[in-house]
């Protein structure tokens, strides 16, 4: 079903006259993507705007300069601190002026360090530096905050500061969102400032089209061997993606080809053909399993063990619906959901820990949904899984750290695919519209987004629920 609004959005003729006619639903912008597998050189000749002189600008200045930006920064302290990369990446920084703003160049991204940040009179500067400069940003461009997590601040009073940017962020998400542009918080830990290159280049590209008023953290709690390719990061691993015959699945295993991976594609026997044609255009292996059949994690295991000598990335997103209000849903209804949701994810992901068949240095990632956190009517059944996968989640990112195992979930907003081709049509449309980009993702925003959580560099995030939902303002 496609988004009328959106295509209107395209043109521009329908689009002065929406605004004249002027509507209470403001017109979604159609996204900049990816438009393919990761170069390295992604913000090539771009401007990016950069302010805050914390502990993470140098690693900052290191990706921007590899990425090949163009740097405009705050102060002179900033340039001092870039100027190793800078030169290392024949990239000059330039000194970013406080009244500019009218007739300068259009800038890709506004970067903020507010690692600095020690009081909430502090907070002042990012009043300061987005208020003069924020009319800059490109439609689709990007906004990022760097900071350290609250729950380790040393005063309380810094504490607050630090948790400030999380209030400040998802606000300004949905005041830029109309424009296509995202903004998104980071919380790096102590030591774990090397693992932000990976984070900062998913953020600042078109990999995170459909992410934004989201704060991740990144930590040094799973064990890392500093292994970080820009690009092809997965080749030459294994990759197993349930469900992969259609939607976010299929948009999935795609990615992960894309990025080198040898995938294989699991689904209900009865999708042999869809799922063919996914592995035929890939290249992949299929595998025809019902996931909550009694036995299926072994014969996966058996599978992967003996065809491809066992597996590094594991993408648990089959996954059902059957939508009813508690009142009236019949006990099948309850148990299929469930069992499919989050028993078999249990069963299978054990099989594949108790016979050493996710290598170490493995990725899980496990898809929840924002039904999960926030509910949904008629949803019981599919909120209890998709919230019982987050505490899974959790529990095994602690247990698998010391293997340099990462274990994430991705919550997914309204994502264009059958499952939400079944919602009622008003649902559908609330479903779109109320979110900071007014718009449903693509399956391939997800897919983007588990391509990242599964890279060899992104060893800084465990145990997270990422969410891809456009800002989506229920369960915010
Ligand atoms: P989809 O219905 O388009 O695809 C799901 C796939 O899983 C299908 O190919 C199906 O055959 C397969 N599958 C179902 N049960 C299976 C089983 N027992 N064994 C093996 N394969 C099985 O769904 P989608 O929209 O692509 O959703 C993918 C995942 O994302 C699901 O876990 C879903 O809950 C989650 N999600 C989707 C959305 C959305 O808006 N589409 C939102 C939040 C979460």
């Amino acid at each position: 079903m496609t988004d009328v609004l959106l295509e209107l959005s395209r043109n521009k003729l329908a689009r002065q006259f929406m605004s004249r006619a002027r509507l209470p639903i403001p017109m979604p912008e159609g996204l900049r993507r990816l438009p393919g597998p990761r170069v390295e050189r992604f913000l090539e000749a771009k401007t990016v705007l950069v302010s805050g002189a914390g502990s993470l600008a140098e690693s900052l200045s290191r990706t921007l300069s590899r990425a090949g930006a163009m740097s405009e920064v705050a102060s002179a302290e900033l340039a001092q601190l870039f100027a190793p990369a800078a030169e290392a990446y024949a990239r000059p920084t330039r000194l970013l002026l406080s009244d500019e703003s009218q007739g300068a160049s259009e800038a890709e991204a506004l970067l903020f360090d507010a690692s600095v940040l020690r009081t909430p009179a502090d907070l002042k500067l990012l009043y300061e530096f987005f208020h003069a400069h924020l009319g800059r940003l490109v439609r689709s461009g990007r906004v990022v905050i760097l900071g350290r997590p609250p729950d380790a601040a040393q005063t309380p009073m810094a504490a607050a500061a630090s948790a400030a940017l999380e209030g400040f962020t998802r606000s300004l998400a949905k005041e830029i969102g109309g424009r296509g542009a995202t903004a998104n918080l980071v919380y790096v830990a102590d030591g774990a400032e090397d693992r932000l290159a990976a984070v900062l280049r998913f953020l600042l590209s078109g990999a995170s089209a459909f992410v934004t008023a989201q704060a991740l953290r990144v930590s040094a709690r799973a064990a890392w061997s500093a292994e970080d390719p820009w690009q092809q990061p997965l080749s030459n691993k294994v990759a197993l993606v349930t469900g992969a015959a259609r939607g976010i699945g299929a948009a999935t295993a795609r990615a992960l080809a894309d990025e080198g991976a040898h995938v294989v594609c699991l689904d209900r026997p009865e999708d042999d053909d869809a799922l063919s044609h996914v592995v035929r255009d890939i290249q992949g292996s299929a595998l025809l399993i019902d996931i909550s059949a009694s036995g299926a994690g072994v014969q996966i295991a058996h599978e992967l063990e003996h065809r491809h000598g066992g597996v590094d990335i594991v993408v648990h997103n089959a996954g059902i619906t059957r939508d009813r209000r508690l009142a009236r849903m019949p006990e099948s209804t309850w148990e299929q959901v469930l069992s499919v949701n989050l028993e078999a994810l249990l069963l299978v992901t054990d099989v594949l820990l108790n016979e050493q068949t996710l290598r170490d240095h493995g990725r899980i990632v496990n898809l929840s949904s924002i039904s999960g956190i926030a509910g949904n009517v008629g949803q019981t059944n599919y909120a209890a899984s998709k919230a019982g996968v987050i505490g899974f989640t959790r529990a095994l990112a602690e247990q698998l750290a010391g293997r340099a195992i990462t274990v994430n979930a991705v919550a997914p907003g309204f994502i264009e695919t059958r499952m939400t081709q079944a919602v009622p049509v008003l649902v559908r449309e609330a479903g779109r519209r109320l979110s900071a980009l007014g718009q449903g993702g693509l399956p391939e925003d997800v897919a983007q987004a588990i391509a990242f959580l599964v890279e060899p560099g992104a060893a800084g995030l465990t145990g997270q629920v990422l969410r891809v939902c456009g800002g989506a303002l229920i369960g915010a």
